[in-house]
């Protein structure tokens, strides 16, 4: 616990990327802030591949409210890139190649639309692909998509809010938090507020615990492809995404149940087929990861202060797309907290009282 300080604006309980993105933007505002994170719980944010990707899924969607949160992502994480010096954003397209002329068809035809268009490459050289990926009826191009190194990102916020003795690396007891309406005391410390961004352990927060969280179990490979000489994201039915090593990252399994942080034979089993059906080079499989992804019943991100008590606030449910939803949002939640400024309807706390009172 820092000596010297003993007021803070707030207690941000939690630093994943949700954590670290709202303590990065409420410090950046002056605002003095003390994180409090454990090292021995897990965090999905450690494991999470980073992808932004404005059209997902077999069906080609666009991703909810991508015009607005592309832009605003990119330029949150070009300036933390540019203010710690490191390279964290990965701009790369991702190549999907077509199943079928069906396929084909269909996103050729849904593509011509405009808004989806804009999203995707004009003329992609489908020759670049064809010594390691099955292209027959060539593929499609997304744009304006990449990954972000999210680890690297929370290593740099930690060693910034170390440095200025506001991080805290525990594992928080809620019983030790006393809350009034004035503010809440911690340890020895007192903050107008405390959000809460735990991610899926927010289902053990007594507080926060009527939520309809929804989490969502994701494993991930990475494989080792010798002279592999692809630099995009490759995407059909599971992503590789190349590093300069020839290690490659692919996944990802998504399971609402087994909900624990193990790694399985079927999830391998799984990765492995998906990607059998498209890359024509031989792998060695060198690791696997799981975790679990912090969803909700809606599929919509939680933002919000406590029905009853107004110090309490949380910043959750980030699900699959941590990665373009925390800059925006994150910035929606101080906007709320400093200029007691409207919460989009869709991600309000709000929506979810009658479940806190039972009505
Ligand atoms: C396999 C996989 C692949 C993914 N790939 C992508 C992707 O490509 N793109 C994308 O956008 N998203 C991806 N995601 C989703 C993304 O990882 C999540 O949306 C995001 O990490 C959620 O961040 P969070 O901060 O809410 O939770 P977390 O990252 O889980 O962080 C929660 C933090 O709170 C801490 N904590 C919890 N309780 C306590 C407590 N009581 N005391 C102290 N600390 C506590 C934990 O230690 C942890 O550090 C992926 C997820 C998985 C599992």
């Amino acid at each position: 616990m820092p000596q010297q300080a003993t007021e803070f604006d707030y207690l941000i309980v939690g630093q994943g990327i949700a954590g670290s993105v709202l303590a990065w933007m409420l410090d950046q505002r002056g605002k003095k802030v003390l994180i409090v994170n454990s090292a021995t719980l897990p965090s999905a944010s450690k494991i999470s591949a980073g992808i932004f990707n404005p059209l997902t899924g077999k069906k080609l969607v666009k991703t909810w409210l991508a015009d607005e949160l592309f832009p605003f992502a990119h330029h949150f994480y070009e300036n933390v890139q540019q203010k710690f010096r490191t390279k964290l954003v990965h701009d790369k397209n991702i190549y999907r190649p077509f199943r079928s002329v069906q396929e084909q068809n269909q996103y050729l035809s849904q593509t011509a639309d405009e808004t989806i268009g804009k999203y995707t490459a004009a003329a992609p050289d489908h020759r670049k692909y064809t010594n390691w990926v099955h292209n027959p009826f060539g593929g499609l191009e997304v744009t304006r998509s990449g990954w972000i190194d999210v680890p690297e990102m929370l290593k740099k916020m930690k060693t910034y809010f170390i440095e200025k003795s506001q991080y805290v690396e525990t594992e928080f007891d809620y019983n030790s938090l006393s809350v009034s309406d004035l503010g809440v005391e911690w340890s020895g410390s007192k903050f107008r507020k405390v959000i809460f961004c735990e991610g899926v352990q927010a289902r053990e927060n007594p507080f926060f615990d009527w939520l309809p969280y929804n989490p969502v179990k994701g494993q991930i490979l990475t494989v080792q492809i010798d002279g592999y000489g692809i630099e995009e994201i490759v995407n059909q039915g599971v992503w590789v995404i190349p590093s300069a090593s020839g290690l490659c990252r692919i996944g990802a399994t998504y399971s609402w149940h087994d909900l624990d942080w193990q790694t399985t034979a079927d999830g391998r089993a799984y990765v492995e087929s998906k990607l059998a059906m498209f890359l024509k080079a031989p792998y060695q499989v060198v690791g696997q990861e799981a975790g679990l992804r912090p969803a909700t019943k809606d599929r919509r991100p939680i933002l919000g202060l406590h029905p009853a008590h107004r110090t309490l606030g949380i910043f959750n449910g980030l699900g699959t797309k941590g990665v373009t939803l925390a800059p925006y949002f994150a910035a929606q939640m101080v906007a709320c907290l400093e200029e007691g400024k409207e919460l989009s309807p869709e991600v309000n706390i709000e929506n979810h009282f009658s479940l806190y009172f039972g009505t």
